[in-house]
Formats: structure tokens, C-alpha cells, sequence
């Protein structure tokens, strides 16, 4: 009886584990690398156990001490979710050596399906159908090259260890052939340490279309239907779905039957996948089966009701299926898009970086977002760089998409550079919403949804403008009593005197105008801006990273990130970005005032905020001084205490002159 499970894993796949864990009244065991000694999947744990340091080959793929904690913690079972130790037959033995659990298959079938070629034996003699082709041990250069001849071009040449799509070859003609067995063998060389080649025909416009099949101890088999992951950009999966759509009844039972045969033939038990390519014609050809938990599960687990996990927890604790073939069905069409922090501007190059702002958009029974981060977590550049799956369902495929459009609509991440406007433009596009799937979908269509819709300025504009305004105004509270700013009579410093905001936005800079209205305290704050000659009026608040923005009396929602001088705003199109312009902190003297903050220019001090002896944060408005009509405030260039203030309020004061002298708190 299964009672404690140790997860070998991170991210979203150990967090989706312990999910299930705990529903089940298991308790958990989540090892992490000194990288995460914060991360979610830590926190969401019974129990934690750091495995060494950030690279993976010293933490998350040390079987041997990940089997030594379990075994001082008296664990039963390992989940080793997917990718690290997931398909690795040797830690399953291990695991087994020291009798414990591995939620998984057996050692057998993980190795029968390790190599592309003894699987493909090992299917042909099931009975399974597969992508014509040559995948024998004799590698004579010349007897691969003459079944590739005789099958016809194109051909792809597929390395037999091979996996994520390293040394693969499409070769279109006889004369390109050897050329390309060379290079396929080298990179399959220098990935795998294994050369070893198969030939297969290369299909044109085929779909990849999986099917999901479950497997107990006791002779039990079932499929739970299929998905299409024919989106795929350098053979990684990008957005899948199931059903797959245009499916006959007939089709689906006979590719079902299909990936059963598979994983009889290896005396499989637990999850796995057998992958299939599906040609025009509606003929389908075995692939590969993964003999793990996949990462697009969940869009299975939608349309099924089914839990996975429970499953594979089940199917390990030697119990039946829970269910039999009879009783599954499809219910409705579920979609997952991968948020990914890369570039798709840039070749899709990971990116990493701090998550400064996340906002999700509103799970509920339709909407799952699986993730292994939070606001403020860090993408680093150890591990693999999915920040969370985007799932939802609905009834049908119409429907399903358009709230997977919704809710990439609704999903903002600031401070990491992510796909998620890419994956708006596929989900937008024509011919994935006509279910024109094919492999080559992205090769196809790269022009049009590679062209990034851009943000309407005019539009969002002044919603930017309103955001900077309030950041300001936030900055004030908690001041002192004796503030000017908390003497709430009808004075206000700004009122008549418009503050002159510049904004670079997409390398052209903006002048706003902005005079703050005289409002009763407890109503919003309110600025008459002037864009363009344009007046408008803007109204508003910031709560938890989100800006209420009232523009002329129309209400918008927007996530809002500030970052030193610069603002994002997560608009229904798409982010916006502006700089703010200007001197707003000063610069620091390099003579006796070395601490001091300077005037920007000559004016007038309208408003001294601090005296001496108080202490100030960072960002903080100390003083503002007024000049050509506009105001400027000059804020704290860093956390500190006012050790003299040089001017009183109604003093002149030149450009360049210590207004201020901060003494540096010593942080350290
Ligand atoms: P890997 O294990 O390296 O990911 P796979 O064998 O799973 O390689 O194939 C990855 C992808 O390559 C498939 O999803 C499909 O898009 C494409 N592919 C594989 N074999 C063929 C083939 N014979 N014809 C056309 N495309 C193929």
C-alpha cells in the first residue's frame, strides 16, 4: 500500500503529482537542487529534501542519492514525472533493488522501447503498422542508402537512440544521400554516442496523433483516445489538443486497438503513449511509445474526467483499472498551449530572467493552468525553460478555442521574455482554427504568425500615462503628518501647474501634459491629460499589479508592471512598453555633496517633502521643483537618511546646485 511517495522531479509535473498525492491522503516527499530551494514544488510538499546543486546532472539526475533520501524517509514509491530519470531502466532497477516502487513500467518495457529500432522490430512483429523503412542492425552505408532508393524519396534518416529531434535528416533525392547520412550520423554521434541509423519514408503533410493507453498488473488494457500535437516548431510540441479533430469513430478504434497491440506486445502496465504519424490517406504509422506520463496529459484528463495520476498510483499499488474500455468517453474538446519564456523573435532562443510579473488568467472546472512558479520566482537557466500549461475544455472545438484565445489574453508575464503572443497568433489563425493540422503547420504559416501584431499607442497611451501618475501619487502614502501632501484642503501643488511626462514608446517619444483635477479625498485620483493637443480625462487605481484605468468615463482592466523607468502594460493587444524620459532622480555630485540629489534645471522649489533626520526609501519624492510651468519631482536614488536639506520651499535654485543630501543606509 502506497503511502508516501517521493516525487523525483520539479516544476509543474511534481506539482501536478503532489496534487493528486494529496487528494489521495499520500504524503509527499519533493527533492529539489539548491536552485529551488524556494520553489513551489517545495512548498506544496509534506516534506523536502535538497539533492545537490543546480545543474541536473548533479541533483535531479542523481538516481543513486535521490534513492538514499527516499530510503531514509521511508518512502514507498517514486513518481519520476517525465524527462530526468522518467525512461531511465537502470534507476528503475534500482529503485526495485531496494524495494521500492518506481511509478512507472517495467525495467523490460522502458528498454524495449529505448532504441527507435528494436521498437520498431519488436511492433512489426506485433503487428503494428509502420512508417516504411529499413531499421536492421547491418549499417552498411550502402544497403541503408539502397532502401532509401528503392522505398523513393524524400526519405528521413532518424538516429535509433535518437530523441528531441537530434540527428534526424530529410533527404529529397539520391545525390543529397550520403551527405546527409554523414551529418546525421555526426550530430548523433556527439549527442548519443551512437551512430546507429534508420531510414524511414519521409510523409509530407502528416498529423502527429498519440494515443494514451493504460495498462495494470493483471493483464488489463486500455486506451483513453487520442491527441493531436501536430503543432510542433523543430519537432517540439507547441499547442495540442483532443479529440484530434475530423476523427471517424472507426479511425480512432482501429488507431486505439493499435497502440494496445503496442503495449501488449512489451507486457506494458502504468501510462504510455504511442506516438503515430497519420498520413493524408488515413493510413497511421507507428512512431515510438513513451513510457512515461506525457506532458500534454491534462488535455486527455479533460475530455476523459479521468485523473492520471490516480491511475498510475492505482496501477503501482497493484490494483485494477479503475475503469474498463466500455466505460471511457469523450466529452467536449480541450486545448493546451505551453508557455514558454523564449524568444519567438529570436530563433526561440530560452530566455531567463526574473518573473516580475504573473498574472494567470482565472482557473475554474474549464480553465487549468499547471505551473512550478510564482510571481517573483526566477527562470534560470538550469533547467528546462516551461513556465506553465495552459488548459482549458469546452463542448466543442469552436468553443474550446475561443477560450483558449481568452485566456492567452488574460495571461500577463513581465520581466521574462515569453511565447504567449505567438501562441495568440496560432490560436487566432485561420487554418488552425479550420484544423488544417499538419507537422509542418509553423513551416508553413511562418509568415503570418510570425508577424507580431503591434499595440495601438493612441489607444493605451494615457492608461500608461495614469499608471506613472499613481505610481507617484502610491509613493506618498504612509508619509509623514506633517506632510504637505497629507494636508487635504483644496491646495494641490500640480493643480494649474501641469506636469510635463515624457515617454519613448517603440523609439518615439511622447510630451503628456498632465494636471491633476481637484477630486474630494476618498473619490479616485483624476488628471486632465493633453496627447497630441488631444484633452482627456484618466481616473483610476493600481491594486495587485492591476491598473483600473477610466478613460473620458470607459473603464479597461490592465495588469501594470513598473520597473526603474520603465512601464508595461498588458493590453488586450498585447504589451506596452514605455520609458519614462527626464531627470527624476538627479544625479549625484561629484564634489563635496557626493551624496546629494541635484536639480535638474533652474526653477522654483514648489514642495520640500523630507527634512532632516527622516529616513527614505528608494524612489521616494523628496522635493519638487517647479521650472517652465512643469513640475518635477526628484526622487531617493536609494534607500537612506535626509542628512541636510539645502532649500526651503519658495528658493530659487540653478541646474546642477545639491538639493539634498542623503546619507546611504549601509545595507550590508
Ligand atoms: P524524436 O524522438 O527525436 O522526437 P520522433 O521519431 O518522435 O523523433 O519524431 C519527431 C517528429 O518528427 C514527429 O512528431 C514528426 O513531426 C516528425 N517525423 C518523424 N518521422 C517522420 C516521418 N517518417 N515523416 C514525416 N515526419 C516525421
Amino acid at each position: 500500500m502506497i503511502k508516501k511517495i517521493l516525487i523525483a522531479n520539479r516544476g509543474e509535473i511534481a506539482c501536478r503529482v503532489i496534487k493528486t498525492a494529496k487528494k489521495m491522503g499520500i504524503s509527499t516527499v519533493a527533492v529539489y537542487s539548491e536552485a529551488d530551494a524556494n520553489a513551489l514544488h517545495v512548498k506544496h510538499a509534506d516534506e523536502a529534501v535538497c539533492i545537490g546543486p543546480a545543474p541536473s546532472k548533479d541533483s535531479y539526475l542523481r538516481g543513486d542519492l535521490i534513492l538514499q533520501k527516499a530510503k531514509a524517509l521511508n518512502v514507498d514509491a517514486i513518481h519520476p514525472g517525465y524527462g530526468f530519470l522518467s525512461e531511465n531502466a537502470q534507476f528503475a532497477k534500482a529503485c526495485a533493488d531496494q524495494g521500492i516502487i518506481f511509478i512507472g513500467p517495467t525495467i523490460e518495457a522502458i528498454e524495449a522501447m529505448g532504441s527507435k529500432s528494436a521498437a520498431k522490430q519488436i511492433m512489426q512483429e506485433a503487428g503494428v503498422p509502420l512508417v516504411p523503412g529499413y531499421h536492421g542492425d547491418d549499417q552498411n552505408p550502402t544497403l541503408i542508402k539502397q532502401s532509401a532508393n528503392d522505398m523513393g524519396y524524400p526519405v528521413l534518416l532518424k538516429a535509433t537512440a535518437g530523441g528531441g529531434g537530434k540527428g534526424m535528416r530529410q533527404v529529397w533525392s539520391e545525390q543529397e544521400f550520403d551527405d546527409a547520412l554523414a551529418a546525421a550520423k555526426r550530430e548523433a554521434m556527439s549527442s548519443f554516442s551512437d551512430d546507429k541509423m534508420l531510414v524511414e519514408k519521409y510523409l509530407t503533410e502528416p498529423r502527429h496523433v498519440e494515443i494514451q493507453v493504460f495498462c495494470d498488473n493483471h493483464k488489463n488494457g486500455v486506451y483513453l483516445f487520442e491527441r493531436d500535437c501536430s503543432i510542433q516548431r523543430r519537432h517540439q510540441k507547441v499547442i495540442e489538443e483532443a479529440p484530434a479533430p475530423n476523427m471517424s469513430e472507426a479511425l480512432r478504434a482501429q488507431m486505439g486497438e493499435a497502440a494496445l497491440t503496442a503495449a501488449f506486445a512489451i507486457n506494458y502496465s502504468g501510462a504510455g503513449t504511442v506516438e503515430f504519424l497519420l498520413d493524408t490517406d488515413g493510413s497511421f504509422y507507428f512512431m515510438e511509445m513513451n513510457t512515461r506520463l506525457q506532458v500534454e496529459h491534462p488535455v486527455t484528463e479533460m475530455i476523459t474526467g479521468e485523473d492520471l495520476v490516480e491511475w498510475q498510483i492505482r496501477v503501482a499499488n497493484n490494483e485494477l483499472l479503475p475503469k474498463e474500455q466500455s466505460e471511457l468517453s469523450i466529452k467536449g474538446h480541450s486545448f493546451e498551449a505551453r508557455i514558454y519564456a523564449e524568444d519567438p523573435n529570436n530563433d526561440f532562443l530560452p530566455a531567463t530572467g526574473t518573473l516580475h510579473l504573473l498574472k494567470t488568467p482565472e482557473t475554474n472546472a474549464n480553465v487549468r493552468v499547471d505551473t512550478g512558479v510564482e510571481q517573483g520566482d526566477e527562470v534560470s537557466i538550469y533547467y528546462d525553460p516551461m513556465i506553465a500549461k495552459l488548459v482549458v475544455w469546452d463542448e466543442n472545438r469552436e468553443k474550446a478555442l475561443s477560450r483558449l484565445e481568452s485566456c492567452l489574453q488574460h495571461y500577463a508575464i513581465g520581466g521574462v521574455t515569453t511565447n504567449i503572443d505567438y501562441l495568440r497568433r496560432i490560436a487566432g489563425s485561420t487554418p488552425f482554427k479550420q484544423a488544417q493540422l499538419t507537422t509542418d503547420f509553423i513551416e508553413r504559416h511562418n509568415e503570418s504568425i510570425s508577424t507580431q501584431t503591434s499595440v495601438d499607442v493612441d489607444t493605451y497611451l494615457p492608461a500608461i500615462v495614469l499608471g506613472y501618475l499613481l505610481s507617484e501619487h502610491n509613493q506618498l502614502e504612509g508619509e509623514p503628518e506633517d506632510s504637505p501632501w497629507n494636508i487635504h484642503d483644496s491646495y494641490r501643488s500640480n493643480l494649474a501647474h501641469p506636469e510635463l511626462i515624457e515617454l519613448l514608446v517603440n523609439d518615439k517619444l511622447y510630451s503628456v501634459s498632465a494636471t491633476m483635477n481637484i477630486a474630494s479625498v476618498e473619490s479616485p485620483k483624476q488628471w486632465t491629460l493633453h496627447i497630441n493637443q488631444v484633452e482627456m480625462t484618466v481616473s483610476g487605481s493600481i491594486t495587485d499589479d492591476t491598473l483600473t484605468c477610466s478613460l473620458n468615463g470607459v473603464k479597461t482592466a490592465s495588469p501594470i508592471m513598473f520597473n526603474d523607468a520603465t512601464i508595461s502594460l498588458f493590453t488586450s493587444q498585447g504589451m506596452l512598453t514605455a520609458q519614462i524620459q527626464g531627470p527624476d532622480l538627479g544625479e549625484v555630485g561629484e564634489d563635496d555633496h557626493a551624496n546629494a540629489v541635484v536639480a535638474p534645471m533652474n526653477g522654483t522649489v514648489v514642495a520640500l517633502l523630507v527634512k532632516a533626520g527622516d529616513k527614505v526609501t528608494k524612489g521616494q519624492q523628496l522635493i519638487i521643483v517647479e521650472a517652465m510651468k512643469m513640475e518635477h519631482s526628484i526622487k531617493a536614488p536609494y534607500d537612506g537618511t535626509v542628512a541636510e536639506c539645502f532649500f526651503n520651499t519658495g528658493d530659487l535654485v540653478s541646474g546642477g546646485v545639491a538639493l539634498i543630501d542623503i546619507t546611504k543606509s549601509d545595507t550590508e
